[in-house]
């Protein structure tokens, strides 16, 4: 078997910013053919997975570009475009293959294209033919439309958010293949739009029992070869943006489209119930303040959920940095605010010196206001880096600054906050803060509630689209929930 492969993906916040050249993706990922390292990144599993499938079937596995770039805005028409071509062009020149892996994310949305997922795959359906197996990994976070499903012969997406099972999905993903390649298996793929766009935490119910039974279904059924949701990404402005399920049956249409349709109406039914609560800054400085006052032992840490630049937002927005500082909060640290030209005249000054500065909210409204202040610098660090899970990101040169007893991290690279550990790269110890300010919706979880007293979950300004009701959309259809509010129909049934 020839087997061809490769990676193209981010996630476009059409709301954002930060517009995304190839620059963006050159700095995040980019890996010409076979450069790609051992280690996958969230999209590109499918490629290290496939190498060591490939390695234990004695099949050639042929492989093309691999490119990530971090979320963000609207890609650059000539970077999408020249991308997409690289990738068609090595397919060409492999040809003739049996199969195409893919790895994607699904909501990229470029200038000229709001489906460029389903412009490539309708690409290289018309190079590869009818025949040949063409499949892809997905984030759950992405746009099902219905070129792509036309065009594929399954998906497999992501089980969990945050999401720590990309590897295991690839791995479904070539089971599948291979068994289909083999001759075991004739996978059908069955969608149900749940008319709907929602936020699906896998960390807390209901979600975590949904996620648990598709796996138990998966498991006990031999019908069923793969389940999954595609949560809807609701920050991107694209006329198919929602929530839909997927059912892969082993040539069962009809069990598959019933089981979609089952499981989706489930999802429908339990829709508005599946995100974390969350209250606004006013709240979450009163409340954190009161926890400190109250004698908890560890810090009170605030996520400022929506200023998440894993979401494509800047990250540099003040508004719970205001707060604390119009209330008089002392002994907290705020990790991180993006600001490359505030870190550049930090690193000028010197670590020691007292200075003039204005930081923070410079790239969009709803961010609250830049913060002039004489700010002490405390320590400077080259190109910093937190932990994540396993793996390491780094967030630039960056700059340890002191406000009114507070302590604020500057950085120049936007990333999450994941790890307390970015507070140790900038020399503050964060149990010896009683209030710890992040910016992260969910990732950061995992490890910062180790050292939590309490975690508060801060929707602070109005740095991300997180109201579908309300949210300034130009393409979006109307006829899904919360934009109208039973468009199955089923409660007034
Ligand atoms: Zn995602």
């Amino acid at each position: 078997m020839r087997i061809f492969t490769a990676a193209l993906a981010t996630e476009t916040n059409t709301f954002s910013p930060i517009c995304i050249d190839r620059r963006a993706f050159e700095e995040s990922l980019y890996a010409p053919p076979g450069e790609h390292p051992e280690t996958p990144t969230l999209c590109t599993a499918p490629i290290t997975v496939g190498r060591k499938v490939c390695r234990e079937k004695g099949w050639t596995l042929i492989e093309g570009t691999a490119a990530w770039a971090d979320p963000a805005g609207l890609i650059n028409r000539q970077a999408y475009e020249s991308l997409r071509d690289e990738i068609l062009d090595q397919l060409k020149a492999a040809l003739p293959v049996d199969a195409v892996v893919m790895g994607l994310h699904g909501a990229m949305v470029a200038d000229g294209y709001l489906d460029p997922e389903g412009d490539l795959l309708t690409r290289i359906r018309d190079i590869v033919g009818p025949d040949v197996l063409v499949c892809a990994e997905l984030d759950p976070h992405s746009h099902l439309t219905a070129k792509r499903v036309a065009a594929a012969d399954f998906f497999v997406v992501f089980k969990e958010f945050p999401h720590t099972d990309f590897v295991d999905r690839a791995e479904d993903l070539w089971a599948i293949a291979v068994d289909t390649l083999e001759g075991r298996v004739q996978p059908v793929m069955s969608v149900f739009d749940c008319r709907m766009i929602d936020v699906f935490p896998t960390s807390r119910e209901p979600m975590r029992s949904f996620v648990d039974k598709l796996k138990a279904i998966e498991a006990s059924d031999p019908d069923v070869l793969s389940l999954s949701v595609i949560h809807g990404f609701m920050a991107g402005d694209v006329p198919e943006m929602g929530t839909k399920t997927i059912a892969i049956t082993n040539g069962k249409r009809e069990k598959g489209e019933q089981l979609a349709q089952t499981l989706g109406l489930e999802l429908y039914a339990k829709r508005g119930t599946f995100m974390m609560p969350s209250i606004d800054e006013k709240q979450a400085v009163s409340q954190a303040l009161g926890l400190v006052r109250s004698g908890v032992s560890g810090p009170v840490v605030i996520a400022d959920m929506w200023d998440n630049p894993g979401g494509g937002t800047a990250g540099d927005a003040t508004v719970i940095l205001e707060e604390l500082l119009a209330r008089g909060a002392t002994h907290v640290a705020v990790g991180m605010i993006w600001d490359p030209i505030a870190v550049q005249i930090c690193f000028a000054a010197g670590e020691g010196a007292e200075i003039p500065l204005r930081f923070g909210a410079k790239s969009a409204p709803g961010t609250g206001n830049p913060v002039d202040g004489l700010v002490t610098v405390v320590k400077l660090t080259p190109n910093a880096e937190m932990r994540f899970g396993d793996s390491i990101a780094p967030f630039g040169d960056a700059a340890h600054i002191r406000l009114s007893g507070i302590d604020i991290i500057l950085s120049s690279v936007r990333v999450q906050s994941y790890d307390p550990s970015l507070f140790t790269a900038l020399g503050l110890d964060p149990l010896e803060k009683d209030i710890l300010v992040i910016k992260s919706t969910n990732h950061f979880y995992a490890a910062f509630s180790k050292i939590a007293s309490e975690i508060l979950y801060c929707s602070a300004g109005t740095p991300y689209p997180n109201q579908p009701a309300t949210n300034p959309y130009r393409r979006v259809r109307r006829d899904i929930w919360p934009i109208m509010a039973d468009p199955h129909g089923i409660e007034a049934a």
